[in-house]
């Protein structure tokens, strides 16, 4: 299974933004987005990027590194959007939303969606009662994700639980932190979808 294997704090810097790809550092004084908020490389700080073209590349490249999914599989997604009735862009997001991996990370079941595809590939969690341990997995409405029996007293699984208890979670997913399970009320809305991406100019680059 192929993934990115570089140092991340770059991939933030080259796309100008927090892409929240490191667990608890990205809400640390660590971060390099707090004092190196450049384009990295020598001429990083003197570079610009005006081009409709370089826009809308940047918006792709970008998408992908915050869900980290690599190229192949993300233009395999738009496909998918582009078939299914409704806005391309955002069917899109909400495939992408829908990722096993993601959603451990936004259930707070992972500090970061790295840690979470890590987690899912170690067989932590089911999904209507099966193990699942595919993180690329789509959910669907009505899908009920649990952390597998033996896993919670498992002590990576404690500590992150205990990391990430106060992260909100958002209204789509019905967590119940008593019996550790989610149920998927419905796939998000774009205004339910909390991500720093211009689908919109994704769409524009595919459509070239
Ligand atoms: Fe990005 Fe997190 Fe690194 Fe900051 S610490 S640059 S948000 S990956």
């Amino acid at each position: 299974m192929a993934r990115y294997t570089g140092p991340v704090c770059k991939l933030c810097r080259r796309e100008g933004d927090k892409l929240f790809l490191k667990g608890d550092k990205c809400y640390s004084e660590k971060c390099p987005m707090n004092n190196r908020n450049f384009v990295p490389g020598q001429h990083g700080k003197g570079r610009k990027k005006t081009s409709e073209y370089g826009l809308q590349l940047r918006a792709k490249q970008k998408a992908r590194r915050y869900y980290g999914v690599l190229e192949g599989q993300f233009y395999h997604y738009f496909e998918i959007a582009e078939r299914k009735s409704g806005v391309t862009g955002e069917n899109l997001l909400r495939l992408l939303e829908s990722r096993l991996d993601n959603v451990v990370y936004r259930l707070g079941w992972a500090s970061s969606r790295a840690e979470a595809r890590q987690l899912v590939v170690h067989g932590h969690f089911t999904v209507n009662g099966h193990k699942t341990n595919i993180p690329s997995y789509l959910l669907k409405a009505g899908d009920v994700i649990a952390i597998k029996q033996g896993s919670r007293d498992s002590v990576k699984v404690k500590e992150v639980l205990e990391a990430n208890a106060s992260r909100p979670v958002p209204q789509w997913l019905d967590l119940n932190r008593e019996t550790l399970e989610c149920k998927v009320i419905n796939l998000p809305e774009r205004s339910e979808i909390d991500a720093p991406i211009e689908e919109q100019l994704i769409v524009e680059f595919y459509s070239k």
